[in-house]
């Protein structure tokens, strides 16, 4: 008798000792294989998860906590390059950037003969499924159905594209990558384990909520930041030179001055309905100076948040999915976000900082046969180790080039004693479109070391979160960290080298521009 290789590979795992949870008769496993249902949204920062228990306390998530609650809430989280593509390419690889060549959003293109975890999982058996934002400019490799928007996606009414054939829907994007990943879940071969990739557009910029959720909070005045009006005093001219403030770079589309091309006229009426009379308001009060920047936090948090009520809601529908079909106890559910988000810290939207509100990106896992219900977790991990994460988990051998590490052991409540202390950190998009500078960096459970570079005035940085939470005042060259410097400069180099990290940077993404100029405010950041 033939063997289905999923069964082969859970039972060769088992015989190692390398899973256990899984258990293995002659001719069968009795358990078999996990399921995957890998929920991911776009810049869902986790100040906006109720579980987080963020001070400002802007929303409830009662479904994603949900996860947190039966399973495991990871606090430090880090991404290895704070934005869209480059961590979705991450994800899929188990490497940085400077390994799958995937740098930046303006002019990456993601090879897709390169060795991914879906592939992996699909040789060994699984059926594989991805639905929603891909944005990777190549086509999906590895499924055996996918459903993406095209690049960035639109909120209202997206075209999509289905193994290649465009097609259009009708209503809201959360709304229809849910069903159509719903669909895709009953419809699929009940015989096999499975993986299914569910990607949110939400809640990226313009920040536009499903019309439902119109008015989601009541007109509610939403607690501004300590640092809403941060002047970067104590800091470099990388953060004085960036071009992503609430104040300045926020255009008419992400503040709802102008509504999205895309509504029906139906859709078109519910949208006036909440928007104009504020609008109206808004004009008549003329506002400026602080007050037009209180204005402008308060719609985006309106508007933000707004996205995320969404999220929520397709969270809640698919674990009762799994509740109803009977497979939640042997279903790996995550919920995770691409990076992090400013939520107005700073004086910020917008993401791509070594700062903690972009390098910290939520990530919750729920999967009742191995994981304590209501564990929290402060160990330095990374969208760096799904990959290697999910392979470990269905028993398939993780390849020696992915750069992660399994998170198998913690998810079963055991921290090895080798976990890592540091983690390095590297983003190169410059300077479109937000004119961050591109730097590295290593972190640790208190400390943070960075170097910004490729233009004229490098310089380095250092915070200790621990006395300076919100990294507002830099202590490099001061005399009480001296040895504190010192450890991670070697640390740095010593990451750099065991992660091949290349000495030249990549060149800019979009040629040299001066110093000091301004993006175009109209530019749809990825
Ligand atoms: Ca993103």
């Amino acid at each position: 008798m033939r063997l289905p290789l999923f069964v082969l590979a859970a039972c060769l795992t088992m015989a190692c000792g390398v899973v256990s949870g899984v258990v293995c008769g002659v001719a069968r496993c009795a358990t078999p294989p996990p399921n995957i249902v890998f929920i991911f949204s776009d810049d869902h920062a986790y100040q906006a998860i109720s579980a987080y228990g963020d001070p400002r306390h802007l929303i409830e998530t009662p479904n994603i906590d949900r996860i947190a609650r039966e399973g495991i809430r990871f606090d430090r989280c880090l991404v290895t390059n704070s934005i869209c593509g480059p961590s979705r390419a991450t994800v899929l690889t188990g490497k940085y950037s400077h390994r799958n060549g995937f740098y930046n959003n303006t002019n990456s293109r993601f090879d897709g003969t390169q060795t991914t975890f879906p592939k992996l999982l699909q040789a060994a058996g699984y059926q594989t499924a991805i639905i929603g934002k891909w944005h990777l400019e190549s086509d999906p490799t590895g499924f055996d159905f996918w459903q993406i928007l095209p690049g960035q996606g639109v909120y209202y009414n997206p075209p999509m594209i289905r193994n290649g054939q465009r097609i259009k829907t009708n209503g809201y994007v959360t709304d229809i990558i849910t069903d159509e990943s719903l669909k895709w879940l009953q419809n699929r071969d009940k015989t096999k384990p499975f993986l299914l990739m569910c990607q949110h557009k939400a809640p990226h910029r313009e920040w536009e909520p499903a019309l439902r959720y119109l008015n989601h909070d009541n007109d509610r005045h939403y607690p501004e930041p300590e640092t809403l009006f941060d002047n970067y005093n104590g800091r470099g001219i990388a953060e004085h030179d960036q071009d992503m403030t609430i104040e300045k770079t926020m255009n008419p589309k992400d503040l709802k001055l102008t509504p999205p091309p895309q509504l029906t006229p139906e859709q078109r009426q519910l949208w006036d309905a909440y928007y104009e009379p504020r609008n109206a308001a808004f004009r008549k009060a003329n506002l400026t100076g602080a007050d037009l920047v209180r204005w402008k936090y308060q719609r985006y948090m309106h508007d933000y948040l707004g996205c995320i009520k969404g999220v929520d809601d397709s969270v809640g529908r698919v674990l009762k999915y799994l509740d109803d079909a009977g497979l939640a106890a042997n279903t790996i559910v995550v919920y995770a976000s691409d990076q992090g988000f400013f939520l107005g810290e700073h004086g910020w939207f917008d993401k791509r900082w070594i700062f903690e509100e972009s390098l910290r990106t939520p990530f919750l896992v729920r999967w009742p046969a191995v994981i304590k219900p209501g564990t929290a977790n402060k160990n330095l991990v990374s969208n760096l180790d799904f990959a290697e994460t999910f392979l470990d988990a269905a028993g398939v051998p993780i390849p020696t080039e992915m750069q992660g590490r399994s998170l198998l052991p913690i998810l079963k409540g055991i921290t090895p004693m080798d976990w890592r202390k540091s983690f390095y950190y590297q983003y190169y998009e410059y300077p479109v479109p937000h004119h961050v500078r591109p730097h590295y960096g290593v972190v640790t459970d208190r400390y943070k070391l960075v170097h910004f570079y490729g233009t004229p005035d490098d310089y380095s940085e250092l915070f200790d979160l621990q006395q300076d939470p919100h990294e507002l005042h830099s202590v490099l060259g001061q005399a009480d960290y001296r040895a504190v410097q010192q450890g991670l400069e070697q640390d740095m180099q010593r990451l750099r080298t065991e992660l091949q990290v290349p000495d030249n940077a990549p060149p800019r993404t979009f040629g040299n521009r001066p110093i000091g100029a301004t993006t175009n405010p109209q530019q749809n950041a990825p």
